[in-house]
């Protein structure tokens, strides 16, 4: 019997924008349905993105009753405050580093948007004070903890392994269960545990950024760091790092800290040129262990100092980070953003792209419009805060770094449910990406999977 009904308002066709409506009871005849959302993130990358985050809900903020967070990623948190300034006066359910780091994200985001917005308050999609009355509706709900929500359901968080905090819900009913993955995990992960399975879900409401492709080896990512890495001090040139600020960077100074201690390379300068970046480390700091897989566990038994080695500097303002062109090469500079779309690591662009002698190093997914894009699929010339800057820095992608799984995992993830799952909806993809994990579900696990369309509606049995 169908009895609820689950809505794609975001996040579907796109990897961004994650906004999942779930009406528990909206099919009885009496009584009110329980509405619960999952995630609410902004849309980035395109030149609509802030048209699209700016745009007024397509369902009333004031009518839902419980927000769960499955991450702090930009695109699953960015609207939060928007939701709350809209109307929204419910409960935010998330793990507790999720809270942590969502604030330090949203702060970031609402400082940006006060910039572009010409410092004026109201024209801005929020303010900080929207993110403060956010936070007071925030409560933290532990990993492996059922919470009941009324109408007889509970839920249930797992370990996405995706970064830190991440969740995926799981929503029981009447015995039957519903499952919203957030973003998974590339376990196994250098930091984070691995991605708990799922055996006994109904449905799946299934992330599919890499539905297409399969990433390259651990190995064979950290040999091309390492090489690229070596290259640059060879050529005495600037490795420019466009981080995320969030798990990549901590990855980067994990592996850089690694080869600095095995002497694989000198302690060139490296310099942590991200506010935010900054922020997330000392939270990845204070947090430690608890969250953390068993390797890091016992480095910090051992009393290692993790994220932190010889010649690291934070370059917290601006006047450090514009200093950072005195230091000789070689050097590193990790700065944001990850897709190249804003932040300090434009500046670096700018400066060090013309010099064959430089590299520029991604590693993630870089969304369609973005300067990060445009890098990896080789532009020659690309346009920096209105100057033609020529590219004769060498670009180098490692996929391997992804916090996301691949293709062949996904499939894997999946299989392991596929007894009791019913239907598989393939969202957070690139229409290419989400419709070919789709074709894969078919005809390797035989589940019944598609791909929502954005704002459809679908009755659901719980
Ligand atoms: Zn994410």
């Amino acid at each position: 019997m169908a009895n609820s009904k689950l809505t794609f308002y975001g996040g579907t066709g796109v990897v961004t924008g994650a906004n999942f409506l779930l009406e528990i009871g909206a099919q009885q005849a009496d009584g009110k349905p329980l509405k619960v959302l999952v995630d609410c993130g902004f849309v980035q990358g395109g030149s609509d993105s802030h048209t699209l985050n700016a745009k007024s809900f397509d369902y009333d903020p004031a009518s839902i009753d419980i927000l769960f967070v499955t991450h702090a990623h930009l695109d699953h948190v960015g609207k939060i405050p928007k939701l709350v300034k809209d109307g929204f006066k419910g409960v935010i359910y998330s793990t507790p580093p999720t809270r942590r780091l969502a604030q330090v994200i949203l702060e970031d985001s609402a400082r940006l948007l006060l910039r572009d917005a010409n410092n004026d308050p109201k024209k801005v999609i929020y303010t900080e004070e929207d993110i403060l009355s956010a936070m007071k509706l925030w409560k933290d709900i532990p990993y492996h903890e059922n919470t009941e929500i009324g109408l007889g359901v509970s839920v249930y968080p797992k370990n996405a392994g995706h970064i830190l905090g991440s969740a995926m819900y799981e929503f029981s009913r009447n015995g039957r269960k519903i499952v919203f993955t957030g973003d998974l995990g590339n376990s196994p992960d250098l930091l984070l545990p691995d991605t708990e399975k799922v055996t006994d879900a109904n449905y799946m409401i299934m992330e599919s950024v890499y539905g297409d492709r399969n990433h390259e080896s651990k190995e064979d990512r950290k040999n091309k760091f390492i090489q690229i890495v070596k290259d640059n001090i060879a050529r005495k040139g600037v490795l420019i790092i466009p981080a995320f600020s969030l798990e990549r960077t901590q990855i980067v100074l994990y592996e850089l800290d690694e080869m600095i201690e095995q002497k694989i390379i000198p302690p060139i300068p490296v310099f942590l040129d991200s506010p935010m970046a900054i922020r997330v480390t000392e939270i990845y700091k204070e947090t430690l262990p608890e969250g953390f897989n068993d390797e890091i566990k016992r480095e910090v038994a051992s009393g290692e100092d993790l994220f932190d080695f010889p010649n690291l500097k934070d370059t917290l303002t601006t006047a450090e980070s514009k200093s950072i062109i005195d230091t000789p090469n070689p050097k590193i500079i990790i700065a944001g953003s990850g897709m190249s779309n804003g932040g300090r690591v434009i500046h670096h662009e700018k400066n060090y792209l013309p010099d064959p002698n430089n590299t520029l190093l991604t590693m993630g997914y870089e969304a369609v419009g973005t300067l990060g894009r445009e890098l990896v699929d080789g532009a020659k010339n690309v346009n920096i805060m209105g100057e033609n800057v020529p590219v004769r820095a060498r670009v180098e992608n490692i996929q391997g770094y992804s916090g996301h799984k691949d293709s062949d995992h996904l499939i894997a993830f999946v299989g392991d449910t596929h007894e009791t799952v019913e239907k598989v909806f393939c969202v957070m993809g690139e229409p290419k990406s989400s419709l070919s994990l789709v074709q894969r579900l078919r005809d390797y696990v035989g589940v019944n999977a598609l791909m929502p369309k954005l704002g459809e509606s679908v009755d659901i049995n719980l």
